[in-house]
């Protein structure tokens, strides 16, 4: 078994999305006033909380919602359980669901959620009690209409269904609209499971067209295997792409000729992981970052291509699936080295797409075949895929600054026709 040490920089992931944002205000000349307003989450709440165990114990948990910014529209997305869950941590991924809902011309602000938990270390009775007691808590500021939460890292389709149950408890009628990624006998919606692996296919169809290259003849290296690289691997397979290499947290398997995704995932599904699959070598997570690869595909934690690591990248293009993957000193040397990067804000803005299709069609109580949501799916991944390029080659800038540009530009222009209150 391989074992991995953790990322030998972990800079502050606020101060990372501070950082990206300066970068965009600096190239938009943002006025002091706006930068002062987005650089900044609009409303933060914490919240302690205990929950009774299945010995009969209580313990105290601690869980957060932050809304970055409600210009746009009522606010969106995820809630992470993660024992090292920070208020900075969530304070950045709010901050990037903003961007990700402009950059994909949503009618959404960003927010963000979780609570400090290892879920492995729980019963199902036990999650569920915790995510009742956290919806409840943080009740006073999420609304169908206000703040709309989704799954994230290590939440799914069931703990939304606990948040909405639990809301229209205290409404006393069902209330669908006040989460997305619902399961689909409560008014979730077809392809909202699959849509960030999906999303990521479409913006990735265009990336390689961009690049001059065939998705066919391309060798994959895909680090994370939960749903969205899992799905990735699967798709990308079955599009005739080579899957050389998958990991999780526990390390990774590489074959240069190829793997077959569902192979593995049966695999990972009987021993939990995919690092003891048998037609494949052992390889570390870091060393995956290095495989000579055409695509990378990061679906798994923050800050996992880094300054050290990023000299090293083979492949030539790098499609980001989780949030936060790329430090910026990274990023700089993978633009100096000629890699397109295809930034978290808009490579792995599917599930939020799709998300907002749920919402949209709870609201209406119409809802759409799984072919009607793919093919608007991926409209709004290739339009979006397009204006960031078109910025990018305009101002000769990477597609990250130009992504990050892009949707502050959005956002700030919402406040100042908004203006200030009072
Ligand atoms: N958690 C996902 C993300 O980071 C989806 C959020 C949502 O659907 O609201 O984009």
């Amino acid at each position: 078994m391989v074992f991995e040490t953790l990322p030998d920089t972990t800079e502050n992931l606020f101060t990372i999305a501070q950082r990206q944002f300066d970068r965009a205000a600096d190239l938009l000349d943002l006025p002091a006033g706006l930068r002062g307003i987005l650089r900044v989450p609009q409303r933060e709440l914490s919240v302690n909380f205990p929950v009774k165990l299945d010995d009969g114990t209580t313990r105290m948990f601690t869980g957060y919602r932050v809304q970055h910014n409600l210009s746009r529209g009522p606010t969106k997305g995820g809630i992470r359980y993660h024992p090292s869950l920070t208020l900075d941590e969530v304070r950045a991924l709010a901050m990037w669901m903003s961007w990700k809902c402009a950059v994909t011309h949503l009618p959404y602000g960003g927010a963000k959620g979780g609570v400090i938990v290892d879920p492995k270390q729980f019963s199902q009775h036990e999650i569920e009690r915790l995510t009742r007691r956290y919806a409840s808590e943080i009740s006073l500021v999420i609304g169908p209409d206000r703040d709309i939460p989704a799954p994230d890292v290590n939440t799914n389709p069931q703990i939304m269904a606990w948040i909405m149950d639990t809301i229209s408890m205290h409404q006393g009628y069902t209330v669908p609209a006040i989460v997305t990624g619902k399961p689909l006998t409560i008014g979730g919606s077809e392809g909202r499971h699959e849509a960030t692996a999906r999303g990521l296919v479409y913006i990735l169809i265009e990336a390689v067209a961009h690049a001059g290259m065939n998705l066919a003849q391309t060798r994959v290296a895909i680090q994370g295997f939960g749903n969205a690289g899992a799905s990735i691997a699967r798709m990308l397979h079955a599009l005739g792409a080579t899957i050389v290499a998958v990991s999780d947290s526990q390390g990774g398997v590489y074959h240069p000729r190829g793997l077959d995704p569902a192979a593995v995932a049966l695999h990972k599904e009987a021993t939990g992981s995919v690092v003891d699959y048998p037609e494949g070598d052992q390889i570390s997570n870091a060393t995956l970052i290095e495989l000579d690869c055409d695509i990378l595909i990061p679906a798994a934690l923050a800050q996992s291509i880094n300054s050290a690591r990023a000299p090293h990248v083979r492949a030539r293009i790098v499609a980001e699936a989780a949030n936060g993957p790329t430090t910026p000193e990274a990023d700089e040397i993978l633009f100096d080295q000629g890699v397109m990067v295809v930034p978290d804000i808009l490579a792995g803005a599917g599930g939020v797409t799709v998300s907002y299709f749920e919402w949209v069609q709870g609201l209406q109580s119409f809802f759409w075949s799984e072919r009607e949501v793919n093919a608007q799916l991926e409209r709004v991944m290739q339009r979006s895929f397009h204006q960031v390029v078109q910025m990018a080659q305009q101002h000769q800038i990477s597609l990250r600054t130009a992504a990050g540009a892009l949707a502050v530009r959005r956002v700030a222009d919402a406040v100042a026709t908004r203006g200030i209150y009072p």
